[in-house]
């Protein structure tokens, strides 16, 4: 199928989650192009799709250079320090934020306020990135001191599991951590974002309250 009846489809499916929960908050759709051609991003941009995500530096940099400056990039992976500087100015939200010194490196490197995600490991898995969901509340209060880092939202990623109960429940726990951050009302950490579900989970993520969902598979494919 093409992006665009892909979009048809998942934004279908969207509106249906929706009605179930009565919650009228849309999540914005992220394509995640990681392992798709230029030309496949650009079939995304005509099908109306204006955020996209990259979780590598080479991707990332081949994509934002292909396509129109009115896109929004976000960079969804790992970032390694060494490796802030070279691709800081043109990313618009950072998913991964997940440790000081990494905080320190875009404080340093940015020319801009850097829209930035807390990932928290939600599920603990030791193989995913991101604090401990009682780690979050410290690691915010240290980002004050850095002026070019703004806390948009946490990020999480869910298991690769069937179980719907155990998606659901890491997620409503993520939107209860933002509720809580959120309601400290921090200029620097307006925390109202929720960047979470993916191909195999973003319905349960509308359902839960997510403000962005990363739709890789799902959406552009998966070449190779
Ligand atoms: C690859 C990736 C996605 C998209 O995954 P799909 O299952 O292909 O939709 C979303 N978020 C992150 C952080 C990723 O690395």
């Amino acid at each position: 199928m093409n992006v665009k009846q892909n979009l048809e489809q998942i934004n279908e499916h969207i509106t249906k989650s929706l009605e179930k929960v009565h919650r009228d908050t849309r999540p914005n759709v992220i394509a995640v192009t990681k392992y798709v051609t230029i030309e496949r991003a650009k079939e995304a941009y005509d099908a109306g799709i204006r955020h996209f995500g990259e979780n590598r530096l080479e991707g990332f940099q081949a994509k934002r250079e292909a396509l129109p400056d009115d896109v929004v990039m976000h960079f969804i992976g790992t970032l390694q320090s060494r490796k802030v500087k070279e691709v800081i100015d043109d990313i618009d939200y950072l998913h991964a934020l997940d440790r000081k010194s990494l905080a320190k490196e875009i404080n340093k490197r940015a020319s801009h306020v850097v829209k930035c995600f807390v990932q928290v490991n939600v599920s603990e898995e030791e193989s995913k990135h991101g604090l401990a969901l009682e780690e979050v509340d410290a690691f915010i209060e240290l980002l004050e001191q850095y002026e070019n880092i703004q806390v948009v939202g946490l990020m999480t990623m869910a298991p690769y599991t069937e179980d719907e109960a155990e998606i659901r429940q890491i997620f409503e726990t993520l939107r209860h951590k933002r509720d809580e951050i959120q309601a400290k009302q921090l200029d620097y950490a307006p925390c109202t974002e929720l960047s979470m579900g993916m191909s195999n989970d973003y319905e349960i993520a509308a359902e839960e309250g997510a403000t962005f969902v990363r739709i890789g598979t799902k959406l552009v494919g998966k070449e190779e």
